[in-house]
C-alpha cells in the first residue's frame, strides 16, 4: 500500500473537518433564518386573516343595512342581501391587502363565489377549507413549501393560506381563503444568502489556513526531532534538541535530551572503562614481555634471573587473572547475573572473609573481630553475599596500618541484614566518599603497587548489593577510620 505522509493525513483531514464545521454552521445559520422568516410570514397570513374577518363583518352590517332599507319581502331581501354583502366585501378587503396577498370566498358548498384574482384560488385545499367550516374553526394550509430551497437557489417559503368560516345571518355559510404570499420574507432570506455564502468559504478559507499553518509548524518540530535522532544514530552525541514552547513537543524534546544526556554519559562512562581496562592490563603485560625478554638472553645461562622471572611472570599473571575476573564480575553485575536464592548464614561468611584476610596480611598483626560463632540466617546468593563481604574487609585490612583493627558486625533489622566493616585505618576524605565507588577509581595514595588493587573492589560490591536490592554506604574520619554499611533483604529464611 502507497505510504500516506503523516503532513498529507493531517492536512486532508483538517480541510474536511473545517469544510463540515463550517458547512454545518453555515446550514444552521441558513435554517435558524429561513425557520424566523416562515414564522414571520405565518404571523402576516394570521393578523391579514384576522383583519379580513372584521371585514367581513363589516361588510355583514353594510350590507344588512342596505338589504333592510329596500323593505323587500323575506327571500327577495336574503338575495339582495347577498349581493350587496358580495360587492360590499372587495371593496373593503381591498382597502387592508397588503401587496402579495389575495383573497377568495366559497359557499358552503366549496364553491368559488369570488376571488380577489387568480392566484387567490389555490387548488388542493377542499379538505381543509371544509374542516373549516365542520369545526367552525380558522385552518390553515401551506402548500408548496420548500424551507431549504434558499440555500443555493432563489428562498421559497410557499404560500400561507388561512381558512375562516365566515357565518351570515340567515344561517347561510361561506369559507373566505386568506392567501398570504411570504415575498418580503424571501427577499430577506435571498439577501442574507450571498453574504452568509461570502462569509462560509471565508471562515473556511481561514480555518483551513490556521490548521495548515499549525500542521507546518507543528511537523517542522517533529521534523527537527526526527534530525536529532538520525545524528544521534550515527553516534553523535553532542546535540541537543531546541525545547521550544510549553507543550506536549517541548515535553518530547525534554525528554530526548534528557535521553541524549543519559546516552553520552553512558558512552563516555564506558569508553573510561574500556580505556582504564586496557590501561591496567597493560601493566602486567607489558611486565610479562620485560621478563620474557630478560629469559630470552640470560634465561639459559643464570639459574637465579631464571626463577627470579618466572616468579614474576607467574604474579604479573596472577594480576592479570584477578584483573580479568574483577572485570567480568563488574560487566556481569549490572545485567544478566544470576542471583541464587538459598539459606545462608551471613556470620559463617564473614568469619571466612576475616580468616582469609588474616591469612592475606599476616605481617600486619592486625586485631579481627568478628560475630562469634552464632548463627544469622537469610536467603540470599551465598557467593556474591561472600563477595561483599570479602572486598569490604580485604580494603579494611589493606588500608589499615600495621596493628590496627578490623571489625565486622552482623545485625538484623527488621526486614534487613545488616552488615557493617569498620576499621580504624587513615580513613577517606569527605570529597572522595561518593567517588570511591567508581570504577578503577584509586586514591593516591593507594595507587602503589604495595596495596596492589584495581580500584574495582568497591564498584563490584556497589555493582552487587545494588543488584540483590540492598544499599552500600560509608561513613569515615580522617585518621580514625572507616565503616562501610550494607543492608540488604532478609529474605525469608
Ligand atoms: P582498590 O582497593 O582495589 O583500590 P576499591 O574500589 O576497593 O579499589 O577502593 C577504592 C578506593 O577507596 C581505594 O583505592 C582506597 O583509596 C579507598 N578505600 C577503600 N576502602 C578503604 C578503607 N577501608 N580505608 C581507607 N580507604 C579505603
Amino acid at each position: 500500500m502507497r505510504r500516506i505522509s503523516l503532513k498529507t493525513w493531517l492536512a486532508t483531514s483538517s480541510a474536511v473537518l473545517a469544510a463540515f464545521v463550517v458547512g454545518i454552521i453555515a446550514v444552521a445559520t441558513f435554517v435558524v433564518v429561513t425557520d424566523g422568516m416562515n414564522r414571520l410570514a405565518d404571523d402576516a397570513s394570521r393578523s391579514l386573516a384576522a383583519s379580513a374577518r372584521n371585514q367581513v363583518r363589516a361588510a355583514v352590517v353594510s350590507a344588512e343595512a342596505k338589504a333592510k332599507a329596500e323593505d323587500a319581502p323575506q327571500t327577495a331581501g336574503r338575495e339582495r342581501f347577498r349581493a350587496a354583502f358580495l360587492s360590499e366585501l372587495p371593496v373593503l378587503l381591498a382597502a387592508i391587502a397588503p401587496p402579495g396577498s389575495e383573497f377568495a370566498l366559497y359557499d358552503a358548498d366549496l364553491d368559488l363565489l369570488w376571488d380577489s384574482g387568480e392566484a387567490g384560488v389555490v387548488e388542493d385545499l377542499a379538505g381543509a377549507r371544509a374542516q373549516a367550516l365542520r369545526s367552525d374553526k380558522v385552518t390553515e394550509s401551506h402548500p408548496h413549501r420548500r424551507l431549504t430551497a434558499g440555500l443555493f437557489a432563489d428562498a421559497d417559503l410557499g404560500t400561507h393560506v388561512v381558512h375562516s368560516p365566515v357565518d351570515l345571518p340567515g344561517s347561510e355559510r361561506m369559507v373566505l381563503d386568506v392567501v398570504y404570499f411570504a415575498r418580503r420574507e424571501e427577499a430577506v432570506i435571498d439577501e442574507v444568502r450571498a453574504p452568509m455564502l461570502v462569509i462560509s468559504s471565508l471562515a473556511l478559507l481561514l480555518a483551513v489556513a490556521a490548521s495548515q499553518l499549525s500542521i507546518g509548524r507543528l511537523l517542522r518540530r517533529v521534523d527537527s526531532l526526527r534530525k536529532t535522532a538520525d545524528s544521534i544514530g550515527s553516534g553523535q552525541l553532542d546535540v541537543k534538541l531546541p525545547v521550544l514552547g510549553d507543550d506536549e513537543i517541548g515535553d518530547l524534546a525534554a525528554s530526548i535530551n534528557r535521553l541524549i544526556e543519559q546516552l553520552r554519559r553512558r558512552s563516555e562512562t564506558q569508553a573510561r572503562f574500556v580505556a582504564d581496562a586496557s590501561h591496567e592490563l597493560a601493566t602486567p603485560v607489558a611486565g610479562i614481555r620485560g621478563y620474557i625478554n630478560i629469559l630470552r638472553v640470560w634465561g639459559a645461562d643464570d639459574p637465579d634471573i631464571r626463577a627470579e622471572s618466572i616468579e614474576a611472570i607467574d604474579r604479573e599473571s596472577q594480576r592479570m587473572s584477578r584483573l580479568c575476573n574483577d572485570l567480568l564480575l563488574l560487566i556481569r553485575g549490572g545485567e544478566g547475573l544470576v542471583y541464587r536464592h538459598e539459606r545462608l548464614d551471613v556470620n559463617a561468611l564473614g568469619r571466612d572473609a576475616l580468616i582469609g584476610a588474616a591469612v592475606r596480611y599476616p605481617e600486619k598483626r592486625l586485631e579481627l573481630m568478628g560475630p562469634g560463632d552464632g548463627q544469622l540466617p537469610m536467603i540470599g546468593d551465598p557467593g556474591h553475599i561472600g563477595d561483599v563481604i570479602s572486598v569490604l574487609v580485604d580494603n579494611a585490612a589493606k588500608y589499615t596500618p600495621v596493628g590496627g583493627r578490623v571489625t565486622l558486625r552482623t545485625a538484623r533489622r527488621r526486614g534487613l541484614i545488616e552488615i557493617e566493616v569498620s576499621d580504624n585505618g587513615p580513613g577517606i576524605p569527605p570529597e572522595e566518599l561518593d567517588s570511591i565507588f567508581d570504577r578503577f577509581y584509586r586514591r593516591d595514595s593507594s595507587r602503589s603497587k604495595e596495596t596492589g588493587g584495581f580500584g574495582l573492589g568497591l564498584a563490584i560490591a556497589k555493582s552487587l548489593v545494588e543488584g540483590m536490592g540492598g544499599t552500600i554506604s560509608v561513613t569515615s574520619r580522617m585518621g580514625q577510620g572507616s565503616t562501610f554499611t550494607v543492608r540488604v533483604s532478609r529474605g525469608r529464611p
